[in-house]
């Protein structure tokens, strides 16, 4: 596996491997690799011919008091993991090369932005939107794999791409999960061990409205109610949102369909957001 940081070296790179009529998947992330980047390389390698892996730390995606500066790194782990994924190229490039002097594009997508995340971190889908367009431009991407434990970025993700007519696959992959349904996030690692037992408390929020929704209820200003409940009742969570949205356009359901989709984002102790979301009448 090659490690490439300059954004010129990649595009020279990916335009050879074109040129031999070769397929490129690029899988976006922020590093910090657990399982769930883990199974989005593999994916990717089932995809295309050669799999590259951006790793980026975004600054334009993170707000004011956000956690830019606390977000977990470890080069020389995630180089050793991705190694061993089926990557090719690991493009780790510095904040300097991805916005370089004279950078003054926003990619900003409409209304899909409007709910959820998009409401409570204030500008981030843009700085998501402008980056990935970037990464798909200096990859020359043929397709990419987004996770759906991120719901939101991958309908923002194929929205803009069909809008721009951008010509690459948008892959999703389901949420990977630890053994007791937590799931997986690079920012699991700022739980202690109290927290992390609370975190839990949205995978069983999920499974609670399932076997609601299985019960029978329709009703999703009461699933949401039951929802919220059992989140506040454990100590130390602030809910940042709970909704049950279409998944076609995240706007709020009133009645459960096949395609609503519980998405959730929780505070705990006022220091760690962890989000997680599934459809309520399908799956386990
Ligand atoms: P991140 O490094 O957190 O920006 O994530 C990079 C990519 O991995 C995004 O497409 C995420 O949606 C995806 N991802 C992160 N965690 C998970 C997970 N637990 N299951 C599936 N995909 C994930």
């Amino acid at each position: 596996m090659q490690v490439i940081r300059s954004p010129a070296v990649m595009t020279a790179w990916a335009e050879a491997e074109r040129r031999a009529g070769r397929r490129i998947v690029l899988v976006p992330t922020m590093g910090f690799f657990h399982e769930g980047h883990l199974s989005l390389m593999r994916l990717a390698a089932g995809h295309g011919d050669r799999v590259v892996v951006s790793l980026f730390v975004n600054p334009a995606q993170f707000g004011p008091g956000e956690d830019l500066a606390a977000y977990p790194r470890d080069f020389e782990r995630d180089r050793d993991l991705a190694g061993r994924s089926g990557v090719d190229v690991l493009f780790a490039p510095d904040v300097e090369d991805m916005y370089p002097p004279g950078f003054q594009t926003t990619v900003s997508v409409g209304d899909l932005t409007r709910h959820l995340c998009g409401s409570s971190r204030p500008g981030h889908f843009d700085g998501v939107a402008t980056v990935v367009t970037r990464l798909f431009g200096i990859t020359r991407a043929d397709a990419a794999v987004f996770g759906e434990k991120d719901f939101q970025q991958l309908a923002v993700i194929r929205r803009l791409v069909a809008d721009l007519n951008l010509g690459l696959e948008i892959i999703g992959h389901p949420i990977v999960r630890e053994e007791d349904g937590l799931a997986m996030s690079s920012r699991n690692t700022y739980l202690d061990e109290d927290e992390r037992a609370t975190a839990l408390c949205l995978y069983e929020s999920l499974r609670l409205a399932r076997r609601e929704v299985a019960a029978g209820v329709r009703d999703c200003a009461l699933l949401r109610e039951r929802v919220r409940a059992h989140i506040l009742a454990r100590p130390g969570t602030e809910i940042d949102y709970v909704a049950l949205v279409d998944t076609a356009t995240l706007e709020p359901c009133e009645r459960v369909t096949d395609t609503t989709l519980l998405a959730m984002a929780v505070r705990i102790n006022n220091r760690v957001r962890l989000i997680d979301n599934g459809l309520v009448l399908t799956g386990t």
